[in-house]
């Protein structure tokens, strides 16, 4: 069941530029359907942000497979992300071999997630709260992908990533921001690149944007 639209939504991130055939596979091979809202299932492998409820959006595919790639994920390495969702980005980086550290905001986005992601039977570790502050007690990580928009470049998450590591943040305002990464030396310095334009809802918190925006 939906292989043929799995199979078809990777051929589209290929003529889109995305050349990592760990990133490709583990897309192929995650059911995206799973993880959008009841009664989208047949939507699920189309380029589109769909609903997950809760004013929020399961990321577009192209977005998911840029991230991964540009993070360059190698097995068994720590990951945190930001923004949990609807866990599909955590079971694509699971499927890709790494060890994930998700925070999602939401309570109730949060348990869903939990309940999807360990029916993928991966390595995970699931919290809620506020992402904006990075997860300390499992710092430092290889590194930190966050999957909304910050005003900011959090400074926690910049001290969270380990030497040689990287940070993958769209920065700007709450209706566009750049795609940033961020990547730490042996000296603790960091170069940064700008991959692309993107929109992505906004990152609330202490380090984020307040509640209002
Ligand atoms: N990665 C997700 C997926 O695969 O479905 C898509 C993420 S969605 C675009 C952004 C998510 O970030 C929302 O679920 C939102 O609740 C969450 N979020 C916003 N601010 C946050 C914060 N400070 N900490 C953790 N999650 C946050």
């Amino acid at each position: 069941m939906y292989r043929k639209q799995s199979a078809k939504m990777v051929n589209h991130l290929r003529k889109r530029g995305i050349t990592d055939e760990q990133v490709l596979t583990a897309m192929e091979s995650t059911p995206r359907h799973k993880f959008v809202a009841a009664g989208m299932e047949f939507q699920a492998y189309e380029e589109k942000a769909l609903p997950i409820g809760f004013g929020q959006t399961i990321s577009h595919p192209y977005t998911v497979a840029l991230m991964s790639q540009v993070l360059q994920v190698q097995k068994g390495q720590r990951i945190m992300e930001i923004g949990t969702g609807s866990g599909y980005q955590a079971a694509v980086l699971c499927r890709m071999g790494a060890q994930v550290f998700t925070i999602e905001k939401n309570t109730s986005l949060s348990r869903l997630a939990e309940k999807r992601l360990k029916s993928m039977n991966c390595h995970f570790v699931i919290r809620t709260g506020d992402g904006s502050l990075g997860w300390q007690s499992y710092a430092p990580f290889d590194a930190i992908i966050v999957t909304a928009g910050a005003p900011v470049v959090p400074r926690n998450l910049l001290q969270q990533v380990k030497e040689g590591g990287r940070l993958l943040i769209p920065v700007g305002t709450a209706a566009s921001q750049e795609l940033t990464l961020f990547v730490k030396d042996e000296q603790s310095s960091f170069r940064k690149i700008i991959i692309e334009n993107l929109n992505f809802v906004p990152l609330k918190g202490v380090d984020g944007w307040s509640e209002e925006v």
